[in-house]
């Protein structure tokens, strides 16, 4: 069953809208004066290595530095840009201060992974990944530090283009990875036919496999289908270090979640990967390894 999503729906968030009940939700115009004035800029969340507890990459989470309401989350913006058609820009505006970002830890001798989200309704747009190729070729990172981020309904949707723009990017050595997966209906067939690198397992099934020990099932075979695919895998919502002993045990690659870090400004990531690799070094031995 394949699930079909309109260009411009962004699966079960739209549905939720503004969480800030406090202001009217925005308007386009404001929406456009925002991008003008460069008001949404990335932070970034750390994810690890399941082995080690390095520091492997960084996910571009968008935000909204608004003048009144302080930092606005992007459930309350994206669904609108995207409704709007606004949602490119605000993609090169996050693209752009990414690279940025990278060159700045570069230059202090890091260099980790960036992951950066993409629209469905993007990607119905013909020359969207030459675009997105011309801005990352004049910042001069290597595409092998850059992995797309595409929910698992937006891959999966047959919208025009969006297997062409996703061939080109990976094509080029980018990474691509299925966002939330296991909340969209993908066929094997389907999973096959779009160059993915990796399977990034949604929060929700981290969750519930954490509290109910059936559940757990449902996560092993999605990272036995990512092993037997070649794909890299990443986990959500890692919260506790018994879900890090969890995932670990489970042989996932990668995690991501509040055990971690969470979100943070650009300047403050440097800093959040040192607080980690602290309190990695003292967690139980047991959960950092089998004993
Ligand atoms: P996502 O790509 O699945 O990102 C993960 C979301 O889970 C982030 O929410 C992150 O802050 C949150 N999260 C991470 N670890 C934990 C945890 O341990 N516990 C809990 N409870 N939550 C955790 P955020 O930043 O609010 O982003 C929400 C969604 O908005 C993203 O989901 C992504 O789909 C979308 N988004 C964010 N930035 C962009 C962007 O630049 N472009 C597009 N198209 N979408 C974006
Ligand atoms: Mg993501
Ligand atoms: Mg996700
Ligand atoms: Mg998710």
């Amino acid at each position: 069953l394949l699930c079909r999503l309109k260009p411009g729906s962004h699966g079960s968030r739209s549905a939720r809208g503004s969480s800030h009940p406090a202001f009217p939700e925005p308007s386009m115009d404001e929406l456009t004066q925002a991008l003008v004035l460069g008001q949404f800029e990335p932070f970034f969340q750390p994810k690890a290595c399941l082995t080690n507890g390095t520091i492997h990459s960084a996910e571009a989470l968008a935000r909204w530095r608004h003048p009144q309401r302080g930092l606005v989350p992007p459930d309350s913006f994206i669904p609108l840009l995207e409704q709007h058609g606004l949602i490119d820009q605000l993609t090169e505006q996050i693209v752009q201060k990414t690279a940025r970002a990278w060159q700045s830890w570069s230059a202090q001798g890091k260099q980790f992974e960036v992951s950066i989200n993409l629209s469905l309704s993007s990607l119905s747009n013909p020359g969207y990944a030459a675009r997105l190729i011309a801005i990352l070729d004049h910042s001069g990172i290597a595409p092998r530090f850059i992995v797309f981020e595409v929910t698992e309904s937006a891959a999966m949707s047959d919208v025009p283009h969006s297997l062409e723009n996703l061939a080109r990017l990976r094509m080029k050595g980018y990474g691509l990875s299925i966002d939330d997966y296991g909340t969209g209906y993908s066929s094997m067939q389907q999973l096959i036919r779009i160059p993915f690198s990796e399977l990034k397992m949604d929060r929700s099934f981290v969750t519930a496999a954490c509290k109910d020990n059936a559940q757990v099932l449902v996560l092993a075979s999605s990272l036995a289908l990512a092993k037997e695919l070649r794909l890299d895998s990443v986990a959500e919502g890692i919260e506790s270090a018994s879900d890090w002993r969890l995932l670990r045990r489970l042989e996932c690659r990668y995690a991501q979640g509040y055990l971690i870090g969470k979100p943070v400004p650009q300047a403050e990531f440097l800093d959040s990967v040192a607080g980690w690799s602290e309190a990695y070094a003292n967690l139980p031995h047991d959960v950092r390894a089998d004993a």
